[in-house]
This record gives C-alpha cells, sequence and structure tokens, in this order.
C-alpha cells in the first residue's frame, strides 16, 4: 500500500478545507481502502468524515426525503419512511453487497463507489480510467458483464451501484458543500458517462463532498420496486436490472419512473420506456410493448450481447410486478 496521512475532522468546512488541499474524503471504507490495498487509488491524505453531523434521514419540507451522505445502507434499507415512501431504494440496497458491508458503507460513498471491471483493478493491465491514455483493456479482452449503453471508444465500464439506478429513476439530487458554498445537482447530471475522459467519473469541484441525497416528493399512491438480474443470488452485481415507480390513479398511469442498471456505463433512465406508459392502462401487452424501447440505443460488446435481450425481459417483468397487471 503507498504510504499515506490521516486526519480526522468534526465539522464540515474543515472537511471541506481538508479536500480542497487534495485530500480524499473516506467514512465507511470499504471500496477505497480495497482499491488502496491494490495500488489502484494512491491518495496521499485520507480525511475521515466519519464524525460529520450527516447520519439523519428527515423529511423535506416539500413532502421528499433527504437521506443524510453518512446513513448506512442498511440503516436506510430498514427506515420506515423509505420502506414506506420508496420501497424501491429499500430494495435496492437490501440486494446490494452483503450484511457486513451494508452496514458500513454510507449512501455517499455508495454512489462514489468505482466499477468493478477486473482490468481497472488489475493494475497490470491497460486501463484509461486508471491511467488515462493506456487504452482499454476490455473493449477486446473479456467483457461480458461490461456497458451497452452511454460507452465511448476509451471505456466500457458499468457503474456498480445499485441505489443509484434507483435514484436515477426517482430523480433523486446530490446535496453538495464545497469551498464556494451549496448546490444541488440532479442525480442524471452527478454521475459522467466516459467519453474522452472516463477518469472523471462525478461532477464535483475540488472540495467538495457530499452531504445527502434529497428523493423528491412524487405523486401518491406509489407503487414501486426494484428487480436485479445477476450470475448467483447474493453477493454479486447486476447483469442488468430495473427501478420502476408508477402512479396509477383511476386505472391509468400517471406517472412513470424507469431505470435500469448493469448495463449502461451510469445508472441509465429509460425516458422512451416512461413515454409509453404514461396516459395508458396497464396490461400485459403495455407492459411487453413499453419495455421493448429499453435497449434503444444499445451497442454490444463482443461478448455481451446477451444484455439487449436480457434488459428487455428484466424491465418487463418488473413493470409486471409493480404494475400488478399479468
Ligand atoms: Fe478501464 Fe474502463 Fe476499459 Fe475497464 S472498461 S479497462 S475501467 S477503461
Amino acid at each position: 500500500m503507498h504510504p499515506f496521512s490521516y486526519t480526522r475532522v468534526s465539522d464540515t468546512r474543515e472537511a471541506v478545507d481538508a479536500g480542497r488541499r487534495g485530500g480524499r474524503y473516506i467514512a465507511g471504507g470499504t471500496t477505497l481502502v480495497d482499491l488502496m490495498r491494490e495500488t489502484v487509488e494512491r491518495p496521499e491524505t485520507l480525511v475521515d468524515i466519519t464524525g460529520l453531523p450527516l447520519g439523519e434521514i428527515t423529511a423535506t419540507e416539500r413532502g421528499g426525503l433527504r437521506i443524510g451522505a453518512l446513513v448506512t445502507m442498511s440503516e436506510a434499507a430498514a427506515h420506515a419512511k423509505v420502506r414506506t415512501l420508496y420501497p424501491v431504494v429499500s430494495e435496492a440496497l437490501e440486494l446490494s453487497a452483503s450484511a457486513q458491508l451494508r452496514n458500513m458503507a454510507t449512501i455517499g460513498g455508495n454512489i462514489m463507489q468505482r466499477t468493478r471491471c477486473t482490468y481497472f483493478r488489475d493494475v497490470t493491465a491497460d486501463c484509461n480510467k486508471r491511467d488515462p491514455g493506456s487504452g482499454c483493456a476490455a473493449l477486446h479482452g473479456v467483457n461480458r458483464t461490461h456497458a451497452i449503453l452511454g460507452t465511448s471508444g476509451a471505456c466500457v465500464a458499468t457503474h456498480p451501484s445499485d441505489v443509484a439506478v434507483a435514484f436515477a429513476a426517482l430523480e433523486a439530487r446530490v446535496h453538495l458543500l464545497g469551498p464556494d458554498g451549496t448546490r444541488r445537482v440532479p442525480f442524471s447530471d452527478f454521475l459522467l458517462r466516459p467519453g474522452s475522459t472516463p477518469q472523471r467519473e462525478q461532477a464535483l469541484l475540488k472540495g467538495e463532498l457530499i452531504t445527502a441525497v434529497e428523493i423528491p416528493a412524487l405523486p401518491r399512491p406509489l407503487r414501486s420496486g426494484y428487480l436485479k438480474v445477476r450470475d448467483r443470488q447474493s453477493y454479486e452485481f447486476a447483469l442488468t436490472s430495473a427501478a420502476v415507480a408508477l402512479h396509477i390513479r383511476g386505472g391509468v398511469i400517471r406517472e412513470a419512473r424507469v431505470a435500469a442498471g448493469g448495463v449502461g456505463t451510469v445508472p441509465w433512465k429509460l425516458p422512451a420506456v416512461e413515454r409509453h406508459l404514461v396516459g395508458e392502462r396497464p396490461s400485459g401487452a403495455l407492459w411487453s410493448a413499453a419495455a421493448a424501447k429499453a435497449s434503444d440505443g444499445a451497442r454490444p460488446l463482443q461478448h455481451n450481447r446477451f444484455k439487449v435481450e436480457l434488459l428487455k425481459r428484466t424491465v418487463e417483468r418488473q413493470l409486471r410486478v409493480v404494475g400488478g397487471t399479468k
């Protein structure tokens, strides 16, 4: 492991000052410490933020929920308001990682986690994300688990988070505190597609600290849920996943929020699927027709063509589960 210094902060301003000087924030450490052991990450300074007052879940004035960045995955998954208002969030969390990791990992760290591309974690392989300009070993290597949407010639890695897919579907916002004050970034703008700079993964300015994720108020009743398809039933990342939320009133779908995971370089919002649903009456034929649009624009690689069809089936199945019509 590369030598580093360690500092612990107890106040958000102190944290931002340390971050502005180049310190890396650490909370649960469930990703960063692994990457440091593998020498993929070599921070000079770790800034321990676990003492900051960012561990609450509160209702917002507008009727949504604000989940503090230091709330652990297990705390968020078990929270009564998360479970009743946004089951898609609690289900995505419960299908992530292992119980031990969920007890340590935080919501802020979860959305910041780095890809599981095996070449990224192998410091002997070419990887533009780890070593810009070196190439991408996955493009012509084993790419079965890689992305089919949002890829570039520089990187085809998926974003590994499940709860980020739920946040993308619900159009959450990320609250940030930086040297110049606070700002709120729509989730769809927070995580960046690779383009020609895959090493830049989030729209964070120097020193900015995630303070919370805000889920907006949505019309009630809202049915929602998360489906994850993977090679084994636990402790595994998604091959495909679907986060679905539907507001159905008077037998008509009034609002639809749908996003996919395991297939995009970022959590992949599916606006064409959503548009197909709104204004229609739930039916098996509707779910099939809407889900058929889920893979629009997909560019599969040599080993992951199966994801094109698997994604459509994943979305269709979860629309049936949430929509309640066979
Ligand atoms: Fe690196 Fe991205 Fe290529 Fe994986 S897909 S080797 S993370 S550049």
